[in-house]
């Protein structure tokens, strides 16, 4: 039965509220769910009821929920300055400390950083400067930028266009102008034939392909996810970064690295460009550096380009919101906890290889789960009709909806792309959480078989 007060905010949330990535019907039907408070791993919802939270909120509450420091941080930078910006000659101290902060952490050819209200406007902040790099080298026409499909990059116009959702793009007249798609790494889903291997090869080969197609003259830059998020943890094959690296350090264009999900920790590393020995250009920044509890996003700027925009006059972009004080003052205790804390190494040696063990272990063998994919803190398990043949079932079906439903009834958030389910707790799970994350994803399968 649900109380009156959750039926009062249902309704009053369908009257005025209108939902991103939401099909305003089925929630009407479905009723929604209210989250009124959460600490450490956990949520609670309207109900009273306890919910595991296995996706970190939307990819970003790293540190976990509740963080007192956080708060106490917060209020008194809105009492000292809540907001100035970095415009026209002007910075602050938060903005200040906490690019010198990210450029310590970032790999050593990476020393500045341009600060968004979110991931989408960094990326959008990334075709800027891009092209903007390039017209300082007297090479204009270099505007191309080759992206993936099933990529993520986010939601406003240039960052669903770098992106390679084919629903997005379906309803935008998108991508625009300039920007093309290649082949994801998704072995499982489309490599059927080659060893993970040799698909890998033959996806990062595309790459090439592209860039000699347009001419090397006219691509600007590549972006990628190290690990397709959104798109359903696209984990590329081990051939598939050293042969992209190959292909960059043959052509004169700029590398993009969107870790949005991936920074500040998610792959037991601070970057995943050290887990995967990358030397990005550029690379987006968002969600983890301030575990959510503030919005924020950036990009993070390598020698190279930094020294050629000093070149350029004025950079003719920015946010009301870049570097905001609140934001920035946040981030920076986040950090300061990650560190104090050792959270990534804790990720790297404990916490992580449990996760990835335990999926595998109790539920690799399951009907429903055709692979279990994934690295430090993020994994998937997909869900399908065969598994010999990696058949899935009718999109109509639902299944992984109906996943969805039956885990957050057994007490845990798990995502559903389609009909993969998407774990990517905080990174400040126990190994008993992990425990309980498994046995609850164990029970939603159970119910969906
Ligand atoms: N890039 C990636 C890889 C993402 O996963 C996301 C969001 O999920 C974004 C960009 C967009 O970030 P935001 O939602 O903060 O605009």
């Amino acid at each position: 039965m649900k109380s009156q007060q959750t039926q009062g905010w249902q309704a009053k949330d369908h009257a005025h509220h209108l939902h991103p990535f939401t099909d305003p019907k089925a929630l009407k039907q479905a009723g929604g769910r209210v989250i009124t408070r959460a600490d450490g791993v956990y949520i609670w919802d309207s109900q009273g009821n306890q919910i595991l939270d296995g996706m970190a909120g939307l990819w970003c509450v790293n540190m976990g929920y509740g963080l007192r420091s956080i708060a106490d941080v917060a209020a008194h930078q809105l009492l000292e300055l809540p907001y100035y910006n970095s415009f026209f000659q002007c910075s602050h101290p938060p903005a200040i400390e906490l690019a010198a902060e990210i450029a310590a952490l970032a790999p050593p050819h990476m020393n500045k950083v341009f600060f968004t209200g979110s991931g989408s406007e960094a990326n959008d902040t990334n075709l800027r400067l891009v092209r903007h790099y390039w017209d300082i080298q007297g090479k204009p026409e270099k505007k191309t930028i080759i992206s993936r499909h099933n990529a993520y990059h986010g939601s406003t116009v240039a960052g669903a266009s770098l992106g390679g959702m084919s629903g997005m793009h379906a309803q935008g007249d998108l991508p625009i102008p300039g920007i093309v798609h290649i082949a994801q790494p998704y072995w499982y889903g489309e490599g059927q034939g080659l060893s993970a291997e040799e698909f890998g090869i033959r996806c990062a080969r595309e790459l090439e392909s592209k860039i000699l197609e347009l001419g090397e003259d006219k691509v600007a830059a590549f972006i990628a996810e190290p690990i397709q998020g959104a798109g359903g943890v696209i984990v590329p094959p081990d051939s598939y970064w050293p042969e992209i690296k190959k292909i960059l350090a043959k052509y004169d264009i700029l590398f993009i690295l969107d870790e949005v999900i991936t920074g500040f920790g998610r792959t037991g590393c601070y970057f995943a460009a050290e887990y995967y020995d990358l030397e990005p250009d550029l690379i987006t920044i968002a969600k983890g550096m301030t575990s959510g509890y503030a919005p924020m996003g950036g990009v993070i700027v390598s020698d190279k380009v930094a020294d050629a925009l000093d070149k350029g006059g004025e950079f003719a972009h920015g946010y009301t919101y870049s570097g905001h004080p609140l934001s920035a003052a946040v981030a920076l205790e986040n950090l300061r906890l990650m560190k104090q804390q050792n959270i990534v190494a804790k990720v790297a040696e404990e916490t992580a290889p449990y996760l990835q063990q335990r999926l595998r272990q109790v539920l690799a063998q399951h009907p429903l789960v055709g692979e279990v994919r994934g690295v430090g803190m993020v994994a998937a398990l997909e869900l399908v009709a065969d598994k010999a043949s990696h058949q899935r079932f009718a999109a109509e079906l639902g299944v992984g909806t109906q996943c969805r439903e039956h885990s957050i009834a057994s007490g845990l958030v798990m995502r559903a792309v389609g009909d993969t389910m998407i774990i990517a707790p905080p990174l400040v799970i126990t190994q008993d959480q992990i425990d309980e994350l498994v046995t609850k994803a164990k029970q939603a399968l159970d119910m969906t078989y």
